[in-house]
């Protein structure tokens, strides 16, 4: 019998993994600490308030557009309902943000067979005058087919990207498509293009195109862009594969007006003996207009607030403060966030560890992080609490949420329960975007996910690290 396999050795080797065990655990969170991360998951289940505060919001403010009525009704509408659900310091902090005005669109093939489709304009868009525009067009796939044409191959043309998004479960399919209607109108522009027209970055078969920002450079004339739904987009390239010419009219009347004072809404549960560092809790009040916001950012919304009011109603209070921050114009430039930043420049250290809610209303499948990789095995007790939910443990190159990489980009960690994406780009920026889509069931399974993942973040015994390594941008 060999030394090593003597029982005596064993049962050693055995009381020390238990004992490490025992130790590490200690060392992470305390007892009370994982038992009330247990009671809130279990509360999550039975609590019906995040699907309360997302039927509200959808309710009684609607689209909530930046500059518009509906986002200072939105302002107004999380005031409330933070004070009414007990949360400290609720406050509304100012963000100016850029006021476009959607309009009329209107897209035709005039050529080789005549119908119209529905149509969106892109976020930004300038407007076409009253006459609209009509002209020959061009077929590319992709930002990449633009730069490879022949020079003046798109002068005084409508260009029509057609590519489409691939469904990803992380959004991974978004990111790869989403340039085309970020960079497409003035990459077609530079080029001599009067107008773009792209297939939405969609997932769905239906027949809503999807709105979205453009992002025109300084160096190219601003042209009007609008978008069409999946099967209008499949039409249009059969129209094309005829091989006979392509004529198009575009109409919009988009247009700037001018900057309009918004705000971010902040409410919080203070901390006890770490009060001065801040776990945030991001989402986004604004929502592109056609829709009601509910899966984008309603549902996040919902979620921050749902998690924050179930910590409040713990016997126990938090180490860290948790902060819920509903940011302003997340759609349409990030500005809420930027004012963020620029109102706690200060501060920037002291928070101390971010979470976003900004991908639909669940389920979370999977717990993903950028931390200090020495501190991945706090994150690893975070996913053991959280196993019952069944989670997939993802890797530690999370890029987070448009409304707090700043701050990330600044150090802070962020630990990601990640939102189930797989038909969150069917409805995302479409006047589809309805409590409809929203599962109560999934949503309060999100809340459970987000509460035990927040709470004990809140409660780690050591320190959050600054995360030192470059980050890579998120599109
Ligand atoms: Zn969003």
């Amino acid at each position: 019998m060999h030394k090593q396999n003597s029982p005596i050795f064993l049962g050693l080797l055995l009381s020390i993994c238990t004992v490490t065990a025992a130790a590490e655990k200690a060392e992470h969170f305390s007892r009370a600490d994982l038992a009330a991360a247990t009671t809130l998951r279990e509360r999550a289940f039975a609590d019906a308030t995040a699907y309360q505060l997302v039927e509200s919001l959808t309710t009684e403010v609607g689209p909530r557009a930046a500059g518009s009525p509906g986002d200072k009704a939105g302002v107004a509408w999380a005031l409330r309902e933070m004070q009414r659900l007990g949360f400290a310091n609720v406050r509304a902090v100012e963000a100016i943000v850029p006021h476009w005005e959607r309009g009329e669109a209107e897209f035709a093939v005039l050529a080789p067979f005549p119908q119209t489709m529905p149509t969106l304009a892109l976020g930004g868009s300038i407007g076409t005058g009253s006459e609209g525009i009509d002209a020959d067009a061009v077929i590319v796939r992709d930002l990449a087919a633009l730069a490879a044409l022949p020079a003046g191959a798109v002068k005084d043309k409508i260009v029509f990207f057609s590519n489409r998004m691939e469904r990803t479960r992380d959004g991974a399919g978004y990111m790869k498509a989403v340039p085309v209607r970020a960079s497409g109108p003035s990459a077609a522009a530079a080029l001599g293009a009067v107008g773009v027209v792209i297939r939405s970055i969609s997932t769905s078969d239906s027949r809503f195109p999807h709105t979205g920002t453009t992002r025109y450079t300084i160096t190219a004339p601003r042209i009007p862009a609008l978008a069409i739904s999946n099967p209008d987009a499949d039409a249009l390239v059969r129209q094309f594969e005829s091989g006979k010419p392509v004529r198009l009219r575009i109409r919009s009347s988009s247009r700037d007006l001018p900057q309009v004072r918004s705000a971010n809404v902040v409410g919080e549960i203070p901390g006890t003996d770490r009060a001065s560092e801040i776990v945030i809790l991001g989402a986004h009040l604004d929502s592109w207009d056609p829709g009601v916001g509910a899966l984008d950012d309603g549902a996040g919304v919902a979620i921050m607030m749902g998690v924050a009011k179930l910590i409040k109603e713990l016997d126990v209070k938090p180490r860290r403060t948790i902060r819920v921050v509903l940011f302003a114009n997340e759609e349409f430039g990030t500005s809420g966030s930027l004012a963020y930043l620029a109102a706690n420049e200060a501060q920037v250290a002291n928070h101390v560890l971010g979470f976003e809610a900004d991908f639909g209303a669940g389920p979370v499948w999977r717990l993903a992080s950028r931390v200090d990789p020495a501190q991945l095995p706090v994150v690893d007790q975070i996913f053991r609490a959280l196993a019952p939910l069944k989670l997939v443990r993802g890797n530690n190159t999370a890029l987070g949420g448009a409304d707090l990489d700043a701050l990330s980009k600044r150090g802070m960690p962020i630990i990601e329960p990640g939102l189930d994406g797989t038909t969150y780009f069917d409805v995302h920026h479409t006047a589809n975007d309805t409590l409809a889509q929203v599962d109560p069931k999934a949503l309060r399974q999100s809340v459970a996910a987000f509460a035990v993942s927040v709470w004990l973040g809140a409660q780690y015994s050591g320190s959050w690290e600054r995360v030192t390594t470059d980050k890579p941008p998120r599109r």
